[in-house]
């Protein structure tokens, strides 16, 4: 029997069922699965990737025909390049919040195929990095969400994930609550990197961008080591008026 035959029947007998990582559904692929985290048609049309105009620097959503919102023209972002997959809302949102309060970690194996995704378009760096957490916030949770997800990039690629390029410098006052410009003095001093960190090519890997004041100081850290080039690879991306649920 041929080998095309032999798969209809192996489909058609229900043999090749998997279990959709999203709803928990069993569903037959229709082709060989090019992901860690398997995802039924529903799902893959209700996880699809945002293709709204966005501010080319930060990724906000932009309702004009411009290309960089009012932020970026006037303060620009200290990175090289941004990729973000999607915005803070629907289920990308509530695969966030899975991972993040229900620490369920097939959801980091989800959101670490959406970031493959846009990542395959970019020149490959010479290390992952992921935003580091605060201490206190890492002692309440027990995992950071940003390195569960840079770490299921870093299986999909192969791409070395360094948590020893970053690190939290200081201990500081809570994010929630402040205006834009009291989070940025207060993450003014937030991160320290490696020495070993000089001359690479990074990918800074994390969850969610409001404001961009935590991923800004983060990336200004890292080229103050001497990081030779810096990309924000990011899985959803808020308006900057959105509540700040996240930190
Ligand atoms: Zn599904
Ligand atoms: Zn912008």
């Amino acid at each position: 029997m041929p080998l095309n035959s032999l798969r209809r029947l192996w489909r058609n007998l229900g043999l090749a069922q998997t279990r959709c990582t999203y709803c928990l559904v069993p569903f037959t692929p229709e082709t060989a699965l090019n992901a860690t985290a398997p995802l039924c048609p529903a799902c893959v049309a209700l996880l699809a990737p945002c293709n709204a105009p966005r501010c080319l620097r930060c990724a906000l959503p932009l309702d004009t025909a411009t290309t960089l919102c009012g932020e970026c023209l006037h303060n620009p972002p200290p990175w090289d390049g941004i990729a973000a997959y999607g915005l803070y809302q629907g289920e990308l949102r509530n695969a966030l919040l899975r991972l993040k309060f229900g620490g369920e970690f097939t959801m980091a194996s989800l959101l670490g195929d959406c970031l493959f995704k846009i990542a395959t378009a970019l020149p490959p760096p010479d290390a992952l990095v992921a935003v580091p957490q605060h201490p206190v916030h890492l002692r309440r949770r027990g995992f950071n969400q940003a390195h569960e997800i840079a770490r299921a990039l870093h299986r999909h690629t192969g791409i070395p994930l360094r948590a020893d390029l970053l690190r939290r410098a200081a201990p500081h006052i809570p994010q929630t609550g402040l205006s834009a410009a009291a989070r940025r003095r207060n993450t003014r001093q937030l991160f320290e990197a490696s020495a070993q960190a000089r001359d690479l090519a990074l990918w800074l890997v994390d969850d969610v961008m409001t404001t961009g004041v935590t991923l800004r100081s983060a990336v200004r850290a890292l080229r103050d080591g001497g990081a030779r080039e810096t990309l924000v690879l990011i899985v959803a991306r808020t308006p900057l008026d959105s509540p700040c649920e996240h930190q």
